[in-house]
């Protein structure tokens, strides 16, 4: 029942703006960064990448991305063009050597120095693990430092985790958890940017938008 009721509170503390970690009496703001499109260009480093593997087949140009799953628009273009999609980020390499998108290595570093703020990446490696997970440290590291690796949060159920905050350019975050802690504001991206608004989710634009504002709104 004393549970029932404090869940309770917490999703109308939620509903109404306010924040559970500050009904908690917790000072502490946890925040969780999505890695692929919100901190590495995954769609910019796909798209070179795809085009250099194969110069003769039919591409998608980053204003034409519809849709968060790559592999299923290059499989409406054509058939085989989905597996062929899904074999650039299979290779060795693909995540290591993906840029980081404007700005975000300077705001995930000042982010971290911020009093009261605990910073994680939270991302889901793919299926395919022969690379990925590697590479996700090995680019932490390379871009962020290796401090940053004891911030790493490697699932492919982020509803799992808790935190304030969750940044990520997936719009629907689902998983067993049907009321994670967390406030899911979405990363704009080539993919999402068409999406519209809805009135219950926030959206950072870049990382040259205010992100400080968006951290503060919830302490
Ligand atoms: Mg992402």
């Amino acid at each position: 029942m004393a549970l029932q009721l404090q869940r309770g509170a917490r999703r109308l503390l939620l509903h109404i703006g306010g924040s559970a970690r500050a009904f908690s009496g917790n000072p502490r703001l946890r925040v969780l960064l999505d890695m692929d499109g919100v901190i590495a260009d995954f769609e910019g480093g796909f798209l070179k990448k795809y085009r250099q593997k194969f110069p003769n087949e039919p591409f998608i140009s980053l204003e034409d991305r519809r849709g968060f799953w790559v592999s299923t628009q290059y499989g409406e273009l054509r058939g085989d063009l989905c597996d062929k999609a899904i074999s650039i980020w299979e290779s060795k390499n693909f995540f290591l050597e993906l840029e980081p998108l404007p700005g975000s290595v300077e705001a995930v570093k000042a982010m971290a120095t911020m009093e009261n703020t605990d910073v994680f990446i939270c991302t889901s490696p793919i299926k395919h693990y022969a690379h990925c997970p590697y590479e996700k440290y090995a680019w932490v590291e390379k871009h962020l430092g290796p401090d940053f690796l004891e911030k790493v949060i490697l699932t492919r159920d982020k509803t799992v985790v808790s935190g304030d905050i969750l940044i990520d350019d997936k719009p629907d975050i689902l998983g067993v958890e049907p009321n994670p802690s967390w406030e899911h504001v979405l990363f704009t991206a080539c993919h999402n940017k068409h999406l519209r608004a809805s009135s219950t989710q926030r959206r950072l634009l870049s990382w040259a938008d205010d992100w400080r504002g968006v951290l503060e709104s919830k302490r």
